[in-house]
């Protein structure tokens, strides 16, 4: 008999596999099909590695025990949900990939109380007659950007795209070169307005585009102005762009309206935490822009949604519109929108209970304190299979805002000893819950800054498990 023909003869019966003692334990808990299946995959996975090499196969893999241990690894990581809790270690507050912001604490009730019961998500409980899903949060908004009127829809993609094609479909859309944006590589104003039947006019250059390029532009068939925030480049050196209150001021006597799509939308000035000055949504609306449109998820750190806010008439179009329906947002996150959006009415409040501005507020002194305790830890725990040390990182916001900001910060950089650092990133990944962290220099960097400290014994137990020689192999 040649080796391969040794090896497939040791391949264990699957009936005799579902006999041993981890698989009947594990058939408690799952159904019977999914770990015959499991048993099935896992015998015919190893026949095939055999048949492509048996020199390199490693046959103590074919004891009963050990393809137990395998079909139940599959069937734990078949088990899991394909959407998992993630420790973010990279320090960028707002990773898309990482699903931007995460909830305070009672925008995650609300959304529990809500998705418990039943709710008045479109019954008016003073009359008792139909109202609007819209009206749960209008006011709040109002209040808090000084706008005469406000709604809410799925995302601020969706947002631009609706106000777009409720204000100015089959007329023209004014709008700068330095401004037509893409963003996350599906979001590209040129392509957004075209969506929305709104017939793009580019005016002025890439650098510079001054007033009179917008008042030269001007036609019978000039629906709106739109000014988009570069939220994730800049131009540098000789640029200018107008102003908000500038373009107010051509488009009022020609009875045209003004638009800006701010992006992440600051509901208060951040610049004291390291960020630049940007125009707050209160100040686009006081400039006199007529509809302002801005996210959910970014720095107002909320859930995903794309809020417009601005003059009423308008507004109503839009509301009105047939896609309003089509991109209306759903209980749940209307709830956690509400009741983030209450936290803004109290500043103090907000910079303590919303994570983003928690996170973006920490001092650096205090990551720094933070970071060297993690590492102490970390040091004691982990003994002799990594270096490590307490390192300058800086964080940034991320989303697709503010590209050049960096926040100075502090990071644990970990330098495994037993296996390649994007071996360990891997493993990371992979555990539960999984860690993401940066890979740099040949270390992996913990970055403190967007890690919760009630997170670091989780981090400390996963990065264990990952250094641990005997970590299965995933
Ligand atoms: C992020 C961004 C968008 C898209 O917002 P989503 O909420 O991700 O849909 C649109 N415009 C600008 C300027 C942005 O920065």
């Amino acid at each position: 008999m040649n080796p391969t023909q040794q090896l497939l003869r040791k391949l264990p019966g699957i009936d005799k596999l579902l006999d041993c003692q981890a698989l009947t334990e594990l058939g408690e808990s799952v159904p019977h099909d999914v770990l015959t299946k499991a048993a099935r995959e896992t015998v015919e996975q190893l026949r095939t590695e055999i048949l492509e090499s048996a020199e390199d196969f490693d046959a103590t893999r074919l004891g009963l025990e050990q393809v137990a241990a395998e079909v139940a690894q599959l069937v734990q990581n078949r088990m899991r949900p394909n959407l998992r809790p993630v420790i973010n270690a990279t320090g960028t507050l707002l990773h898309t990939n990482l699903g931007r912001a995460p909830l305070a604490e009672t925008a995650l009730q609300a959304i529990t109380e809500t998705a418990r019961m039943y709710s008045n998500l479109e019954l008016d409980l003073e009359s008792g007659k139909r109202g609007l899903r819209h009206d749960l949060v209008a006011e709040l908004l109002c209040q808090l950007t000084g706008a005469e009127a406000a709604i809410a829809v799925n995302n601020n993609a969706g947002a631009v795209y609706l106000a777009l094609a409720a204000l100015a479909q089959g007329r023209e859309g004014i709008v700068s070169r330095g401004e037509l944006v893409e963003i996350g590589g599906a979001f590209r104003i040129p392509d957004v307005m075209a969506a929305s039947g709104v017939r793009l006019v580019e005016v002025g250059t890439t650098n510079k585009t001054h007033p009179r390029d917008y008042l030269n532009a001007i036609t019978e068939e000039t629906g709106l102005f739109l000014k988009v925030h570069t939220s994730n480049f800049r131009v540098v050196g000789f640029t200018s762009q107008v102003s908000g209150a500038e373009l107010v001021e051509i488009a009022r006597p020609h009875g045209i309206a003004v638009m800006e799509d701010l992006g992440s939308g600051m509901l208060f000035d951040l610049s004291e935490y390291g960020l630049p000055r940007e125009p707050t949504v209160a100040e686009a609306v006081a400039a006199g822009i007529d509809v302002v449109t801005f996210s959910g998820d970014k720095l107002l750190g909320g859930p995903q949604a794309g809020i417009i806010v601005g003059r009423r008439e308008l507004i109503e179009k839009i509301r009105s519109h047939p896609m309003a329906r089509a991109l209306r947002m759903d209980k749940l996150t209307l709830a956690s929108l509400e009741a983030t959006l209450r936290l803004y009415l109290d500043r103090e409040r907000a910079l303590r209970e919303i994570p983003v501005l928690r996170m973006l507020a920490t001092p650096a002194e205090e990551l720094e304190q933070r970071c060297i305790k993690l590492a102490r830890r970390a040091t004691e725990e982990i003994d002799s299979r990594a270096q490590i040390e307490v390192v300058a990182a800086p964080s940034t916001v991320g989303g697709g805002a503010l590209p050049t900001t960096e926040l100075p910060g502090f990071a644990m950089a970990v330098t495994p000893r037993e296996q390649s650092v994007d071996a360990l990133a891997r493993r990371l990944r992979h555990g539960q819950p999984a860690v993401v962290a940066r890979v740099q220099d040949d270390r992996l960097l913990f970055n403190v800054r967007t890690l919760a400290s009630d997170q670091e014994n989780d981090l400390l137990t996963a990065l264990q498990t990952a250094l641990d020689r005997n970590h299965e192999q995933d």
